[in-house]
């Protein structure tokens, strides 16, 4: 493909998935909405394709990518399912939830997609852009965040374009995403322990519900998932939070009573505030204003992957 005609646009309709999948076929790059961010998808068996993901992004090679996937029945070719995780993707697939499990010897898991990991990370996506994507490849789809890696996440197709550009083959267009935060991560260890290494839109709470057990504090010193370093989603100015008020240099980020120069959440919607989320970091980090302040926004229920996020974004 000429280097001036990349991306290209494709629709989120029939003639858009088949483009896109024979694209990932042959071991292209492809950005694809899903109900968390676009996700940056190559075919997850191949070295070659895998690696192209990395240099797409800028991504350091320690940082494993997560695989998706049509169903239960395809995730458990590639990873040992225990009862505890049949119990939650019975609870949450296809949804925002990624489960980091043993992988099994032998699946046909480009090394790199682990970054040399024992485990998998595999997701079932609700979003049915990528659901019919993945089926038209028939193959398991490596995605990470179609963004220059530690950037901000994208959630139209214009973010991807502007973010990663010729690097990517091609973009379906499937509008704004409809959570806006990237998915749960949580890690079973195979003995009955579990733990959350990301949070996100499915909550700590409803799978201690689904568990029935509480999660195992975090002590490991290792960085297993680099969703968890200090800096990401970093838009590229300070990021002041729990901003009352803003200085005049400060792009205030608003939420509930707080209008800001741009709102999350004018009536403190949190699900709103997280759909939200990085298309108003995008329109702060273009703004003149040479610093961003963010509004408080309460812990609880999604508030905890916002303000997770939002940390990042200003470490
Ligand atoms: P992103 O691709 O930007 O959504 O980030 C994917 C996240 O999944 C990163 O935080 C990875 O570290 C994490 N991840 C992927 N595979 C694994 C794994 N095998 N173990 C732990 N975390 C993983
Ligand atoms: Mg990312």
């Amino acid at each position: 493909m000429d280097h001036a005609s990349k991306p290209v646009m494709l629709d989120d309709g029939p003639d858009g998935i088949s483009a896109a999948a024979a694209l990932l076929r042959g071991g292209g790059l492809v950005a694809v909405p899903t109900e968390t961010v676009y996700g940056l998808a190559a075919r997850a068996d191949r070295d070659e394709s895998v690696a192209a993901i990395y240099r797409a992004k800028g991504r350091p090679s320690f940082n494993p990518l997560i695989v998706h996937v049509a169903d239960l029945a395809s995730a458990q070719v590639l990873a040992h399912f225990d009862a505890e995780a049949l119990k939650l993707a019975e609870a949450f697939w296809p949804g925002a939830l990624t489960m980091v499990l043993p992988l099994r010897d032998g699946a046909p898991i480009a090394a790199a997609v682990t970054a040399g990991l024992p485990t998998l990370a595999l997701r079932c996506p609700a979003h049915s852009v990528m659901r019919a994507v993945i089926a038209e490849t028939g193959l398991p789809l490596a995605a990470p965040s179609a963004n220059r890696s530690g950037g901000v996440s994208p959630t139209d197709a214009a973010h991807v374009v502007a973010s990663l550009g010729a690097n990517v083959d091609a973009v379906i267009d499937g509008g704004p995403c409809e959570a806006g935060l990237e998915s749960t991560i949580v890690a079973l260890r195979g003995d009955g322990r579990w733990q959350v290494l990301r949070p996100g839109p499915i909550t700590e709470a409803r799978i201690t519900a689904v568990l029935g057990t509480a999660s195992e504090p975090v002590t490991s010193q290792a960085i297993e998932a680099p969703g968890q370093l200090a800096s990401h989603y970093a838009p590229g100015k300070p990021v002041r939070l729990g901003a009352t008020a803003a200085e005049a240099d400060e792009f205030h980020i608003g939420f509930g009573a707080l209008a800001g120069d741009a709102t999350l959440s004018a009536s403190g919607d949190l699900a709103e505030a997280a759909a939200r989320l990085y298309a108003v970091l995008h329109q702060a980090a273009a703004a003149a204003q040479p610093r961003i302040a963010v509004a408080p926004i309460p812990e609880g229920d999604i508030g905890t992957a916002i303000n997770d996020r939002l940390r990042r974004a200003a470490a």
